[in-house]
């Protein structure tokens, strides 16, 4: 017969064989549920977004360029011509009428062309000879005065010119050569003056001293000239460098010399 504590029992049973069917996961079951969840968007299920995502990586700042040099207004020789204003190197001078001393004019000693303008040889309005005064023509900066300078030998200048003979032209170097005694001012925007065959120079001028308009610089010589030959007198060879290279560079003197006539209007 079954009494009721019969019934207790096996209500107690049942429940714990019910508690033992729905037990909690165990340990091993919540590793293979993450494995799925890990496992999923390799089976080609739904991509998962990324909640977080890492973010874009920035460019990095670009390096501010630094600023290019400005370049030299591209201006006509005709405008820096009427721009320049420099003033006379030998006060009182002109630049001369003979075509042979302006930019342009052969140089057949040396198979070249000149590409300055010579203040002496009776032709500028005023005398110039060894000691004269050379004064600026412009403000600027001195970038070269030759304070060590040597004579070239005779033996030298032999070279030089038979150099210049048979490559038909005239090297830079040897060009610096015959220049003689140098004062080179800087006044900016790629404008360079050179004075050239000096005798010595002004007490003080070095470079990186700043002169000024019409001051003394130098005095007139002959260094740098060939013993033999026309040339062979005092004078001073002055140059406006523009760049790379000169005021009046590919015209012919007559109108090379009115560039110069033009440029050099400036007042002493
Ligand atoms: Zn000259």
């Amino acid at each position: 017969m079954i009494s009721w504590r019969h019934v207790i029992w096996l209500g107690f049973l049942i429940l714990a064989l019910a508690l033992e069917s729905c037990s909690w996961p165990t340990e091993a079951s919540t590793n293979g549920f993450r494995q799925l969840e890990q496992d999923a968007p390799e089976r080609g299920s739904r991509p998962v977004r990324n909640p977080n995502p890492s973010p874009t990586p920035l460019p990095s700042p670009t390096a501010v360029p630094s600023p290019t040099p400005r370049p030299t207004p591209t201006l006509s020789p005709q405008a820096w011509a009427a721009r320049l204003r420099l003033a006379m190197p030998v006060v009182g001078a002109h630049v001369p009428e003979w075509l042979d001393l302006v930019p342009g004019a052969s140089r057949e000693y040396r198979s070249g062309v000149h590409e300055g303008v010579d203040f002496g040889f009776d032709a500028v309005g005023v005398t110039v000879r060894t000691g004269t005064r050379v004064v600026a023509a412009g403000d600027g900066v001195v970038v070269r005065a030759d304070s060590d300078y040597r004579e070239p030998s005779s033996k030298e200048m032999g070279e030089i010119l038979g150099r210049s003979q048979k490559l038909g032209n005239t090297t830079e170097a040897d060009l610096d050569r015959l220049r003689g005694r140098q004062v080179w001012i800087d006044h900016g925007e790629g404008v360079v003056t050179r004075y050239a065959h000096l005798n010595s120079m002004a007490p003080g001028i070095a470079p990186g001293v700043r002169v000024s308009r019409g001051q003394l610089i130098a005095y007139v010589g002959n260094s740098g000239v060939p013993a033999e030959g026309a040339g062979d007198e005092p004078h001073l060879h002055f140059e406006i460098r523009m760049g790379d290279g000169y005021l009046g560079q590919g015209f012919p003197p007559a109108k090379a010399r009115e560039l110069y006539v033009q440029a050099m209007s400036g007042r002493n």
